[in-house]
């Protein structure tokens, strides 16, 4: 059976350990993560071309006129966008594709894509959230700020997403997630060649 690979919308709070969780996805599971490009400037220990592919305003810009992006999007000032080449190769080729992105972003996506997965992540509270923030110690209190304040945005926004995911544990987060993405792949819609496969099947008997 030809079956695509599917593209799984990973979106949610700054601070919700997304990373993390999408880490375990790819090491402990195979999936495959989208870099993006963005004009944020790096943080420590982030490396050009697998965290993001960072690039100058005016860079991001030129590839939004080539039409190199699936969705791009600004978020607390900067650029961010989801390079469409690589997407669309990787799925042809029937792998599962994840995209980290935001809200907008990602509606935008589902918009092309109707058939993609869409999942938000949270931590358990926002108290957990904040602390998170302030842990990982690499944003400044200014933008910390910003960040929380977008999230109790994003509190509206996340009603639009077909999963929530509670990332408690890493490893139970990750593994939920698995399974939301095997359910999709057994889906009706998504069998409808193995259905016709079969009908010829007995055809044939
Ligand atoms: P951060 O600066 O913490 O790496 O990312 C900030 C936000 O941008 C996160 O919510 C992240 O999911 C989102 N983001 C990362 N890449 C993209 C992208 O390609 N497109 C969109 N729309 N959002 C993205």
């Amino acid at each position: 059976m030809n079956q695509k690979g599917s593209l799984i919308i990973l979106s949610g709070f700054s601070g919700a350990g997304k990373g993390t969780v999408v880490k375990k996805l790819v090491k402990d599971y195979g999936y495959l993560i989208s870099v993006s490009a963005t004009t944020r400037k790096p943080r420590e220990g982030e490396v050009d071309g697998v965290s993001y592919f960072f690039k100058t305003v005016d860079e991001f810009e030129h590839l939004i006129e080539e039409d190199g992006f699936i969705e791009y999007a600004q978020y607390v000032g900067n650029y961010y966008g989801t390079p469409k080449k690589y997407v669309e190769d990787q799925l042809e080729a029937g792998k599962n594709v994840i995209l980290e992105i935001e809200v907008q972003g990602a509606l935008n996506v589902k918009k092309q894509y109707p058939d993609a997965l869409m999942i938000f992540i949270t931590a358990p509270s926002v108290e957990e959230l904040k602390a998170r923030l302030e842990g990982r110690g690499t944003e400044s209190q200014e933008v910390i700020e910003e960040r929380m304040k977008r999230a109790s945005e994003e509190v509206e926004e996340m009603t639009q997403y077909e999963y929530i995911v509670v990332n408690d544990i890493v490893e139970q987060c990750a593994a939920d997630i698995n399974s939301i993405v095997i359910a999709k792949h057994c889906e009706l819609n998504q069998k409808l060649d193995f259905i016709e496969e079969t009908r010829k099947g007995f055809a044939n008997i």
